[in-house]
Parts: structure tokens; sequence; C-alpha cells
């Protein structure tokens, strides 16, 4: 998608601190972060949300959890824990509308999730 933050970044044609690639899917640092491992998920394919998602796109996307735990685990946040979040829409505050999970860990988190 032409105008679209993560797909640019995808693409390479705006700069990211890569921590996982391959071909279908790329996991970098968040820009601001909010835990001290914050690193988004992304399919390189443009999927604007979960509600959008084609089936034609279920291995992508279920490569992307498995690709998170991967990341989980680089991140040595697998003994003390960690989240995987993924917002949807206006109300959850999603900001960039290209699918992504956010894994966030290595400090205690808020008991509650909205
Ligand atoms: P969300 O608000 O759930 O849509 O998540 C979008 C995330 O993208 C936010 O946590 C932003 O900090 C992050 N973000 C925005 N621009 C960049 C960028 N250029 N590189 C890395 N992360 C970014």
């Amino acid at each position: 998608m032409n105008d679209c933050l993560f797909c640019k970044i995808a693409a390479g044609e705006i700069p990211s601190t890569k921590v996982y690639e391959d071909e279908t899917v790329l996991a970098f640092r968040d820009i601001a972060p909010q835990a001290p491992t914050h690193v988004l998920v992304i399919p390189k394919k443009h999927v604007s949300g979960w509600a959008d998602a084609a089936g034609e796109d279920d291995a992508t996307l279920a490569h992307m959890w498995r690709v998170a735990a991967a990341v989980a685990k680089s991140e040595n946040i697998v003994d003390s824990g960690f989240r995987i979040v993924s917002n949807c829409g206006t109300d959850a505050q999603q900001t960039v509308k290209h699918l992504h999970l956010h894994v966030l860990g290595g400090k205690a988190m808020a008991g509650e999730m909205a």
C-alpha cells in the first residue's frame, strides 16, 4: 500500500531496527517503546487488521505468533513473562492501519488490559 508506514518499513524505504525477518514477516523495535522490550511483528504484505484478513493469509498470520514467541525467547523475556497485544481500530487506539503484534516485556505490567 503506497502511503502505509509499515509497508514502507517492510520494503526498507523507512529504516527500522530489525529483530527478525523472513519472506513473509518482519519484526522490529517500536520507535516509542512502552517496555524495556517492545518489538512489533508485521506481515510484509499489507493487511489492515484482523477483521480484514483473508483466508489466503492464514499461514502468514499464524506464523506471526510463532515469530512473536521466538522474539520473546531471543529477548530473554520468556521466564519473566511477556505480553502480546494487537490493537484493532479506534477504541483500541490502533494508530497504524497495518496489522501488527506488539511483543512487550522486561517489566511487570499492569494487571488490567483495558
Ligand atoms: P498501534 O498504536 O497499536 O497501531 O501501534 C503502532 C506502533 O507503531 C506504536 O507503538 C508506535 O510507537 C510505532 N511506530 C510508529 N512509527 C514507527 C516507526 N517508524 N518505527 C517503529 N515503530 C513505529
